[in-house]
């Protein structure tokens, strides 16, 4: 399986990351051994200073499929989870400036954090979610806000991918991302559901 990444999908995101809002979706990709194995803490990389949580909502493709329309998307996933995208955001800095690819920043191990939990979108209806670091909230989202829904972002990633059963799509985080330290504990709220609860080490 593999995991795509949307980027920049809330305009006050893209804003605080110093961007503008893209025109098309935006994404990368994490392999399948960015997973945190289920109940793990996440262990402070040694190979930057500056990790940050990014707070994403996360759908997964039940059907596979290749140039999917937007008007069928919605047959190709049912079901939202939380994820948590984490940022080596100092390497992805200097990615950025020079022009490098930026798996070091993103697609490292346990980089992709993943609720136990998805839940039928139909049931939960309007998305929010939150995530609290040390008890305080830092992030709070709604799938409403998002620059480009669920169903555009699997009409343009699927014309460049074919997406497979399993396959997890992070939907791009909104605004207060910031870093971690050891020490810190984060939970992430799906509708008022706690479905992450991490340690980092
Ligand atoms: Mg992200």
């Amino acid at each position: 399986m593999k995991i795509i990444c949307i980027g920049k999908n809330y305009v006050n995101h893209a804003k605080e990351m110093g961007s503008d809002v893209p025109k098309k979706p935006l994404f990368f990709l994490k392999p399948d051994s960015a997973i945190l194995p289920k109940k793990h803490p996440f262990f402070y990389p040694d190979f930057s200073q500056n990790i940050h949580y990014e707070l994403e909502l996360v759908i997964r493709i039940k059907k596979l499929g290749k140039h999917i329309e937007k008007k069928f998307a919605p047959s190709y996933y049912s079901e939202v989870g939380l994820g948590i995208d984490f940022t080596a955001r100092d390497l992805q800095e200097s990615c950025k400036k020079n022009g490098h690819p930026w798996e070091i920043a993103k697609a490292f191990d346990h980089s992709a954090v993943v609720s136990q939990q998805f839940f039928s979108i139909k049931e939960l209806g309007e998305l929010s979610f939150e995530l609290k670091k040390n008890g305080e909230s830092v992030q709070k989202g709604f799938a409403k806000d998002m620059v480009f829904n669920f169903d555009e972002i699997i009409n343009h990633v699927s014309k460049y991918m074919t997406l497979k059963i399993g396959d997890l799509i992070f939907t791009g985080t909104p605004e207060g991302v910031g870093p971690i330290k050891i020490g810190d504990h984060l939970e992430g709220f799906l509708n008022d559901k706690k479905i992450i609860n991490l340690n980092i080490k």
